[in-house]
C-alpha cells in the first residue's frame, strides 16, 4: 500500500550527557580535570576496575546533579542508589557503568522555552567512561586508552518525545546549555565533549497522537548546527521511505557534516540486555532536608536575569555577559555605580559587550573611567559632524567650487571648521568634510 496522500509529523526524544564540574571525580578522589593533564596521571584501582577496589560517592557530584533536577522542574527521588549497567567494551574498565536506573535523581520535570514547555523524562547520575583514541602509530593503527575520564561524574538528562521540528531542539539545548553554565554545574563544552547530544526520530502520520514502533538514534553529533541538519535530514529520509510505503529501520546514525548526509552505524536488532544489578558495594545515599532545601533556595535564572533587564540593561548585553552566577556580585556592584553617577546602561552595555575581553569583570572604577573617556571622544565626534554638515551647508559657493575640481576649495572649509571649533584635528577633519561632500554630491 502507497503512503503517498499520508501527510507526516516528526517525533523527535534527545538524550543528553553532560560532565559535572567537580574537583574529584565519581567514586574516587582521583582528580576529574582530565582535559590538562597527561594520558593515564589522574588514575586509581577504583577507576581501573581493579578487583577488590573500593567505590564511595562523590556527594557534591550527588548535589549538583539534584540542582540539574531541580533546575528542570524534576520530582527528586531523596534515596540515591547506584546499579551496574553491563556491556564490554574497551573504554570500560569494569565491564559496567555506574549508573542509576531504577532511581533517578529527578523525574517527570520540564524546561520552559520561549513559552513552550519540554517534558523531561528523567536527569540521572552516572560516570564517564575512559577516551579511545584511534590513531597511526609507526605505520600501525591504533587505539590508546586514556583512562582519566574514567569514573568522572557524569549526568545523563532524557526528554520525552516532544519535539516535532529542529529549532525547537536547539533553542532547547541552548537554553540547558545556558542554564548549566550559569550555576556552574557543567562547562557544556560540545567540542571537548563536557555535553553530548543524541536524538532520537521518528515520524507518525499527521494527526496521530500513537508513538511510532521505531526509532532512528542520531549519535556522535558535537554542535546544535550540525544536530538541526542531521535531524531535517532524517525528517526527509524517513519521508521519503515512508510516502514510498517501505520501513525505517531502527538503527544508530552517524552525520557527516561535511557531505551533509546521515548514515547508518549500527543496526539494533533487539534491546540490548544491560543486566542492570544492584552495586553491593555502595550502600544508599540519602539526601538530607538541608540539601534538599539548600538546592531549593536556588534564586531562579529567569527571576535573576529578568531583574537587570527590566532595570534598563541591554538584553543582548545582559544575554551576552551575565553568564555566570558568579558574576552577580560584580553585577551589582556596576549598578550601584550606574545609579550614583547617573549613567546611562544602554551606552554602558554597548560599551562593555564592545571591549569584552578588555574590561570586562575588572575594576569598576577603572571601567567607568574609560566608557568616559570612550563617551567624550563620541561626542566629540558626533559635534565635528555637525559642524561640518553645518559648515556644508552655508557655504555653497565652495562647495560648488570643489565638486568643479577645485581640490584647494576644501581648505576654505576646514578654516571654517577650525573657526567655529577652534584646535581641531586636520585629518580627521578632512576626512569628515570629504565624506559629507560625497554625499551632498550623490544626492544630486
Ligand atoms: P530506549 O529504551 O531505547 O533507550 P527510551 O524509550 O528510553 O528508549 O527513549 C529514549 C529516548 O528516545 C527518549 O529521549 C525518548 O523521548 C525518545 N523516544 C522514545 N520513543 C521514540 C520515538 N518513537 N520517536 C522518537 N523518539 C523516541
Ligand atoms: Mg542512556
Ligand atoms: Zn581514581
Amino acid at each position: 500500500m502507497s503512503n503517498k496522500q499520508l501527510k507526516f509529523q516528526p517525533v523527535i526524544g534527545l538524550e543528553i550527557h553532560v560532565e559535572l564540574k567537580t574537583k574529584a571525580k565519581m567514586f574516587c578522589r582521583c582528580s576529574a580535570d582530565h582535559f590538562h593533564t597527561p594520558p593515564n596521571t589522574n588514575i586509581c584501582p577504583v577507576c581501573l576496575g581493579l578487583p577488590g577496589a573500593m567505590p564511595y560517592p562523590n556527594l557534591k557530584a550527588l548535589e549538583k546533579t539534584l540542582l540539574i533536577a531541580h533546575l528542570l522542574h524534576c520530582r527528586i527521588n531523596r534515596i540515591s542508589r547506584f546499579e551496574r549497567k553491563h556491556y564490554f567494551y574497551p573504554d570500560l574498565p569494569k565491564g559496567y557503568q555506574l549508573t542509576q536506573y531504577l532511581y533517578p535523581m529527578g523525574y517527570q520535570g520540564y524546561l520552559e522555552v520561549e513559552g513552550k514547555r519540554f517534558f523531561i523524562r528523567r536527569v540521572h547520575q552516572e560516570e564517564d567512561t575512559a577516551k579511545l583514541k584511534h590513531q597511526r602509530l609507526k605505520s600501525r593503527l591504533v587505539s590508546l586508552v586514556d583512562f582519566n575520564r574514567s569514573g568522572v561524574p557524569l549526568v545523563e538528562m532524557v526528554t520525552e518525545p516532544v519535539f516535532d521540528n529542529s529549532q525547537d531542539v536547539v533553542a532547547f539545548l541552548k537554553k540547558l546549555q545556558r542554564l548549566l553554565r550559569f550555576y556552574e554545574v557543567s562547562s557544556c563544552d560540545m567540542e571537548k565533549g563536557s555535553m553530548r547530544l543524541e536524538a532520537n526520530i521518528s515520524l507518525r502520520p499527521e494527526g496521530s497522537k500513537e508513538l511510532p514502533d521505531y526509532k532512528v538514534e542520531l549519535k556522535n553529533i558535537n554542535s546544535f548546527r550540525f544536530l538541526a541538519e542531521a535531524i531535517d535530514y532524517e525528517i526527509k529520509r524517513q519521508t521519503q521511505l515512508l510516502s514510498q510505503g517501505k520501513e525505517v529501520t531502527q538503527e544508530t546514525r552517524g552525520y557527516n557534516s561535511v557531505k551533509k548526509f546521515t548514515f547508518s552505524q549500527r543496526v539494533k536488532e533487539e534491546a540490548q540486555d544491560y543486566h542492570y544489578l544492584l552495586e553491593p558495594d555502595i550502600p544508599p545515599v540519602y539526601l538530607s532536608d538541608e540539601v534538599v532545601e539548600k538546592v531549593r533556595k536556588t534564586p531562579d535564572y529567569s527571576q535573576l536575569i529578568g531583574k537587570w533587564i527590566k532595570l534598563g540593561w541591554p538584553k543582548t548585553v545582559v544575554n551576552n555577559l551575565l553568564i555566570r552566577q558568579g558574576q552577580l556580585e560584580w553585577w551589582q556592584e556596576l549598578e550601584t555605580t550606574v545609579q550614583e553617577e547617573g549613567l546611562d546602561r544602554h551606552k554602558l552595555g554597548h560599551f562593555l559587550l564592545k571591549n569584552k575581553g578588555s574590561y570586562y569583570l575588572k575594576d569598576i572604577s577603572k571601567l567607568i573611567a574609560r566608557f568616559k573617556e570612550d563617551e567624550k571622544i563620541i561626542n566629540n565626534v558626533d559635534q565635528l559632524v555637525k559642524v561640518v554638515k553645518e559648515v556644508v551647508a552655508n557655504n555653497p559657493k565652495a562647495v560648488a567650487d570643489y565638486q568643479k575640481g577645485k581640490e584647494s576649495a576644501i581648505y576654505f572649509l576646514l578654516g571654517q571648521v577650525r573657526y567655529r571649533l577652534g584646535k581641531v584635528n586636520v585629518q580627521t577633519t578632512l576626512q569628515q568634510l570629504r565624506d559629507v561632500l560625497t554625499d551632498e554630491k550623490s544626492k544630486k
